[in-house]
């Protein structure tokens, strides 16, 4: 049967004749061919000799030995040379390494930037609301993402770590109690599932897969299909859960919201929001490729859309960007009209137009995407 988002999205399958979008997302067109291997199946193939035992200092200190071995593992394989070939039951893999180190950030939670601290394996939670069960509140084939990346094997978790009063997903965002639990292996079966179902990655969103870092990456561990990791997420994580993930995600998705902290704080209730997240978007760049989506919101032209263009333009100059004119009033911002009045409408065209005017000039690559 011929598939219904080819029908839905015909850009989908034109968008790789664009020698532009085939150069920026070159090692994600070559994992769909089989050309390459996703990074998280080669993760699995570096053993790890060390104790896992050993204190979390002394574990991050490893990881980073093995990440620089990582690095050049992967050039390696990418250039020809072929894949180490272990044992899963028996050997500690890098990615292993990575599961215990999430786990620790678990007990101590501060996989996101508001660092609550608490034990989220004692039934404590944070900011987030939620334990450490993650919950999965749908599971498809979504052919609404970019032209590259439909049909996308999207996984939606509950709950995030934002609080953006204008919400567009604040059903699950705000319910940690939406959605069924599951665990890594459980996980894993939905991601295989998407992949022979067709999907060409497999999209982690929420809410926001931060909270749930600690499932995803032990979900790998069940997960055996040649296929992309894509990280879908405000990026407003720790330097911590950056580094689990530069090693194993192939292709990054970050929403690029607010040009400066002030913004960041008002409507989406976070701190350093523009420091933070720019050192994120700068270490997603240099560690896989990237699309970042910028969602245009009225009166927010002069304070977040040009300084975040600019600000890509000049650190980012090979990323994609999204710039989404889908902004629509919802959540607090219905609820407390007064009190976000500038936000109280939908982007008019002459904002858009002055956003893609700016990227234009600028030299970004932005409509191939949208
Ligand atoms: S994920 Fe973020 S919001 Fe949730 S408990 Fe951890 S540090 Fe707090």
């Amino acid at each position: 049967m011929y598939p219904m988002w080819r029908f839905m999205r015909p850009d989908a399958k034109s968008v790789w004749k664009d020698n532009d979008v085939i150069r920026r997302l070159s090692r994600y067109r070559k994992i769909i061919d089989d050309k390459r291997w996703a990074k998280y199946l080669l993760a699995k193939d570096i053993i790890v000799s060390e104790n896992l035992e050993e204190s979390t200092e002394q574990l991050w200190a490893i990881h980073q030995d093995y990440s620089d071995l990582f690095d050049e593992y992967m050039e390696n394989v990418d250039t020809g040379s072929d894949r180490k070939s272990i044992d899963d039951d028996v050997t500690v893999s890098f990615l292993d390494l990575k599961i215990e180190l999430a786990n620790r950030i678990l007990m101590k939670c501060h996989f996101c930037e508001r660092k609550c601290g608490v034990d989220r394996t004692k039934d404590n939670t944070g900011w987030c609301k939620l334990d450490d069960v993650s919950r999965v509140s749908s599971a498809f084939l979504h052919s609404g993402e970019e032209a590259p990346l439909v049909p996308s094997g999207t996984i939606f978790f509950s709950s995030c770590c934002f609080g953006c009063v204008f919400c567009q997903n604040d059903d699950i965002s705000t319910n940690p109690r939406s959605g069924s639990a599951v665990t890594p292996p459980e996980l894993a079966v939905i991601a295989e599932r998407l992949f022979s179902d067709g999907a060409i990655n497999i999209n982690y969103v929420g809410g926001d897969p931060i909270p749930n870092t600690h499932t995803i990456l032990a979900s790998m561990r069940f997960q055996a299909s040649n296929v992309t990791q894509l990280w879908n997420s405000n990026l407003y994580c720790s330097i911590e859960t950056m580094r689990l993930l530069c090693d194993v995600f192939d292709v990054w998705l970050p929403d690029f919201k607010y040009g400066n902290n002030e913004c960041g704080m008002r409507l989406s209730g976070v701190k350093d929001y523009f420091s933070i997240v720019s050192r994120n978007h700068l270490m997603a760049y240099n560690s896989g490729e990237v699309i970042i989506r910028h969602l245009v919101m009225p009166n927010h032209l002069d304070c977040c859309t040009i300084p975040i263009l600019e600000w890509i333009a000049e650190n980012m100059p090979q990323c994609m960007v999204n710039i989404m004119a889908q902004y629509r009033p919802e959540h607090l911002v219905l609820q407390q009209p007064d009190k976000y009045p500038e936000i109280g409408r939908r982007v008019l065209n002459s904002e858009m137009r002055r956003a893609q005017a700016k990227a234009d000039e600028l030299g970004i690559c932005w409509r191939p995407v949208s």
